[in-house]
């Protein structure tokens, strides 16, 4: 498949859900410590680089990125 453009962090709704490319860099409250897009259900790219996020469709977020609607992945 080919390469989704990647999300900007000044992206209007990536703002609006708080979306950072380094999740240990966010100052959001919200956030958990170890956290990051690869243990979220809405991500479905590999451990590393970037991927696919439900939530941002037709752009890929980084694997250690983090946002406002993280869910923990079911196990
Ligand atoms: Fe990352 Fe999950 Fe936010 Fe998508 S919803 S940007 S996968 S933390």
């Amino acid at each position: 498949a080919a390469d989704l453009p990647a999300l900007s962090e000044s992206d209007p709704t990536a703002k609006a859900l708080g979306y950072v490319e380094d999740a240990t860099k966010t100052a959001n409250a919200k956030h958990k410590a170890g956290d990051d897009c690869t243990n979220c259900q809405f991500y479905s790219g590999g451990p590393t680089g970037r991927g696919p996020c439900q939530l941002f469709p037709g752009k890929s977020v980084n694997a250690k990125g983090w946002c406002v609607s993280h869910t923990p992945k079911k196990a």
